[in-house]
C-alpha cells in the first residue's frame, strides 16, 4: 500500500452516498487531487470539523493498489482562515477563486507558484489585508500571468502603440485580443471590449509585475476597484470558456 502526504488547501468537497464525502484538494506536492474521506459524513469525529473549505491542511493520504481515489487517512490543521466561512462576501470570492482553480488546474500537475498565490489571497482575506474586492483583483491578474495567459498591457495590442503615448483618454479592454486597445483601434473590437482608463491599467500592469506579498497591501483606486473588477471578471471566464457560478452570484449581489 502506497501513499503520500502533503500540504493542501480544500477547494470543493460534495457527497458520496450516505456516508463519506469526495474532496478536491489543491495540494502543494501534487497541485488538484481528489480524495475520498470515508465516514467523514457520518462520523463528526473523524476529522472533528477539518474539512472545511478554504482550511489548509497537512493530509495523509494512502493511494489503493489497484489505482482510484486516494484515501484521507488523516488530516491536521495548518491555518483554519476561519474569519472567511464567517462573512458572506469574503466567502463568496475565496469560491470564485476556488471555483475558477478547480475548473483550471489538472489533476495531478503540481503548480507551486499558483498554490502560494491561493495561500497568500486567503490570508490577505482573512485578516483584511485589503478589501476583498482589491484582493480579488489581485489574484485574477497573478493568475493570469501565472497561468501564461497575462493580458498585454503596455500598450495597444493592434496598432503596437506604446502605453505613454496612447494618450490620456479611455481606452479599452479587449477580451479577444488580449490586452488594450487604443481608441483609433477600438472601432475593430466589436462586443468584446471594455472600457478601461490609462491610470487603471498602470496599477493592474504593476500587480501584474509584482508578487501578491508586495502587491497585497496597495490601496487601489475606487475607479480602478471598477474597472478592475469589470475587466477580469469578464476576461477569466472568458479563457475558462464559463461564468463560475460564484461569480454569478457575487456580481447579483453587487447588482442589488
Ligand atoms: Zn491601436
Amino acid at each position: 500500500m502506497s501513499g503520500f502526504s502533503t500540504p493542501a488547501i480544500l477547494l470543493r468537497r460534495i457527497d458520496h452516498g450516505d456516508h463519506d464525502l469526495i474532496i478536491t484538494f489543491f495540494s502543494r506536492e501534487k497541485g488538484r487531487i481528489p480524495v475520498i474521506a470515508k465516514n467523514a459524513k457520518k462520523s463528526r469525529k473523524r476529522f472533528s470539523g477539518l474539512l472545511e473549505p478554504f482550511t489548509v491542511l497537512e493530509l495523509v493520504c494512502r493511494s489503493p493498489r489497484r489505482g482510484g481515489m486516494p484515501v484521507l487517512q488523516e488530516a491536521a490543521m495548518q491555518t483554519p482562515f476561519a474569519e472567511i466561512r464567517d462573512d458572506v462576501v469574503k466567502t463568496l470570492y475565496a469560491s470564485y477563486w476556488a471555483e475558477l482553480l478547480c475548473g483550471w488546474l489538472e489533476e495531478y500537475r503540481p503548480q507551486a507558484k499558483i498554490y502560494r498565490l491561493l495561500y497568500y489571497a486567503l490570508r490577505g482575506l482573512d485578516r483584511n489585508l485589503a478589501a476583498p474586492a482589491e484582493m480579488s483583483i489581485i489574484f485574477q491578474v497573478r493568475f493570469l500571468t501565472l497561468a501564461g495567459l497575462a493580458p498585454r498591457m503596455d500598450g495597444c495590442v493592434a496598432c503596437q502603440t506604446p502605453l505613454d503615448r496612447m494618450g490620456s483618454l479611455a481606452f479599452f479592454f479587449d477580451l479577444e485580443k488580449g490586452g488594450i486597445v487604443c481608441n483609433g483601434c477600438a472601432a475593430d473590437s466589436g462586443r468584446s471590449r471594455i472600457r478601461i482608463s490609462p491610470g487603471t491599467v498602470k496599477q493592474l500592469a504593476w500587480i501584474q509585475e509584482n508578487e501578491i506579498r508586495t502587491v497585497q497591501r496597495l490601496r487601489l483606486t475606487g475607479s480602478a476597484v471598477k474597472e478592475g473588477l469589470l475587466a477580469m471578471e469578464a476576461f477569466v471566464p472568458y479563457h475558462l470558456g464559463r461564468v463560475p457560478r460564484s461569480l454569478r452570484v457575487l456580481q447579483q449581489m453587487r447588482r442589488q
